[in-house]
């Protein structure tokens, strides 16, 4: 969507929302260079785990940055001085021009307005973003010397102007930590470069200590967590009783070394992983049984990952079966039963491009694995015919490297729903094609066939399909 829509959009906003130009008395307020902003203030500002959230509209009114929204995925798309950053509602996963970030809170709707991150945002910009919580205030402040910084890592050093340090030189080769997340008793933590994460127990009190050697924190980190000008900060973790924090500095700059330290309640093993190539994920996993040092790791990345994409979703119904059951809801099931089967295994890794009933654009599910370097990609549908006596499983590749993941998974999917096998098929799918590793899409039945849709959205055969895709998953990936 372009500019010109995003302005119909803010008139709409403006003919709905009459009367609420300001933000409510006793809010959080903002303040640019010490000047208080009150434009676009549509709805209140938030303080949402210590991410300070503001509308959409107040960041395109005062801080002269392209901004854009675009209402079918919910994406806002913010461009400055040839940057780019995008946001989608509901979603940790951002991107900074093609790289991904953790956002450490997902952009929100609120009567109809979207609140984004300021910290994030301001930060990427280049503005200094203080939050007082004392008084409630965000301060934006305007660097004197404007940071300009690229992601080549070149400096803005012509012209006799003093420079921040660290220099040039020393950084270059360092591995830029981008962001962090806590979630499900795993720390994650998203990295560009090939620092080797040197982890350890630590008792009285118990914590684990992550040392990234060769590292810093990149201009993309500082997601709404505090960052310190002495580039120190802690994450708040209140729903894993195993953790009481987070904590995170940059613990020397000669070596340059970040460290993470996990605060325990009491001592727990913990599992290490790297994932990816250039862009990595480092997870630091409270689930696990015993501890395995990350040394012991074959290449240190022993662990895969696998994307699963449940098809359609929120408007989009897909396939609408004989009685009307949707397929978007039996997708989302079988995903969802195959990923809690999945994270019971140490040697791998998932992520969902949706774990509820949220639209994505088929080009996100695509670019969610790529960006992740997934070692694997399944989407799962049903079918629809215009026989209503069409019936049985297929399995679709569209790249010759996916046809033998695409043998496998098949046959564990035709022994998981006993229905008549329709074979492998090549299908000119966009998630399929356009990922870049091996990728298959699944059909498990046809909703237009009255027994196969009773059977698909039976408790029974999903847990079997669900069964099954894991089965192949570990046959493929040889685990
Ligand atoms: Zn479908």
């Amino acid at each position: 969507m372009k500019k010109f829509a995003f302005m119909l959009l803010l008139l709409l906003f403006v003919v709905v929302l009459p009367g609420q130009g300001h933000a409510a008395g006793g809010s959080n307020k903002i303040f640019l260079d010490g000047k208080e902003l009150t434009a676009g203030l549509d709805v209140p500002v938030e303080n949402v785990n210590n991410s300070i959230m503001v509308p959409l509209r107040m960041i395109a009114e005062n801080l002269g940055y392209q901004v854009n929204w675009d209402q079918k995925s919910k994406t806002v798309t913010i461009e400055q001085q040839g940057k780019t950053i995008k946001l989608i509602v509901d979603q940790t996963a951002a991107s900074v021009d093609d790289k991904t970030v953790v956002l450490t809170t997902a952009p929100l709707l609120r009567s109809d307005t979207t609140l984004v991150p300021i910290r994030f945002i301001g930060e990427q910009f280049g503005l200094k973003v203080n939050w007082d919580n004392t008084t409630k205030v965000v301060n934006l402040i305007t660097p004197e010397i404007p940071d300009s910084t690229s992601n080549t890592g070149e400096s803005s050093g012509d012209g006799g102007t003093s420079v921040a340090v660290p220099p040039v030189d020393t950084t270059a080769n360092l591995t830029m930590v981008n962001g962090i997340s806590f979630s499900e008793n795993r720390l994650t933590i998203a990295m560009d470069g090939n620092s080797q994460p040197v982890v350890s127990k630590v008792t009285g009190p118990d914590r684990i200590v992550i040392d990234l050697p060769n590292a810093t924190f990149s201009d993309v980190f500082g997601t709404g967590q505090v960052l310190s000008p002495d580039l120190n900060g802690s994450l708040a973790v209140t729903d894993y009783p195993d953790v009481s924090g987070v904590r995170y500095s940059l613990y020397s700059t000669n070596p340059y070394t970040v460290r993470f330290v996990i605060d325990l309640n009491y001592a727990k093993n913990y599992s290490v992983n790297v994932s990816g190539d250039v862009s990595k994920l480092v997870v630091v996993d409270l689930n696990a049984a015993s501890t395995n040092d990350p040394a012991t790791l074959p290449g240190n990345n022993g662990r895969k990952l696998v994307v699963l994409d449940a098809g359609h979703g929120a408007k989009d119904s897909g396939a609408v079966g004989v009685t009307g059951k949707y397929e978007k809801n039996f997708n989302l099931a079988v995903v969802l039963k195959a990923a809690a089967l999945l994270k019971q295994e140490n040697k791998v890794d998932v992520v969902l491009t949706r774990s509820d009933d949220t639209f994505l654009e088929l080009k996100e599910r695509a670019g969610m694995a790529n960006n992740l370097k997934a070692d694997l990609f399944i989407s799962v549908h049903a079918n629809s015919g215009s026989s209503s006596a069409a019936s049985g499983s297929e399995t679709y590749y569209q790249r010759a490297a996916s046809k033998a993941l695409a043998n496998v998974m098949h046959k564990y999917l035709v022994q998981a729903t006993g229905l008549s096998d329709r074979g492998v098929r090549y299908g000119n799918f966009h998630v399929i094609r356009e990922t870049t590793m091996p990728a298959v899409l699944l059909e498990v039945g046809y909703l237009s066939n009255k027994g196969d849709e009773a059977l698909l959205f039976s408790e029974d055969l999903q847990n079997k399909v669900a069964a099954g895709m894991v089965a192949g998953i570990k046959e493929y990936l040889k685990l």
